[in-house]
């Protein structure tokens, strides 16, 4: 599969020091090790949510690949699938409300 080229981002070197310093910290502080694009994708979900775009919410381990999520709107709870793979934040929706929900899966490691 394609996609589309990919071109950089202008960023001051100033700017590219403290994300290199945030993406470090991340790192330690979590134990994993992940490229750019995947760390970005995380720190702006967990941001967005920070920022109260979207809710953040916790889920529970139900099996190896699927969780328990509670909606923080509306209080249901509905069963996710989590490939391996999956990040550490995840973009859903809930099937009751269409909360737009990031779900942290940070505490189940
Ligand atoms: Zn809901």
């Amino acid at each position: 599969m394609t996609s589309a080229r990919q071109r950089p981002i202008s960023i001051t070197s100033s700017d590219r020091d403290v994300l290199d310093s945030y993406k470090r910290l991340y790192e330690e502080s979590t134990g994993e090790s992940t490229d750019w694009g995947a760390f970005l994708g995380t720190i702006a979900l967990m941001g967005l949510a920070a920022a109260g775009v979207y809710h953040l919410v916790r889920a529970t381990r139900r099996s190896r690949q699927t969780v328990n999520v509670e909606c923080g709107e509306c209080g249901a709870t509905f069963l996710m699938a989590v490939p391996t793979g999956t990040g550490r934040a995840v973009y859903t929706t809930c099937p009751e409300c269409n909360a737009e929900l990031v779900v942290d899966l940070g505490t189940l490691r």
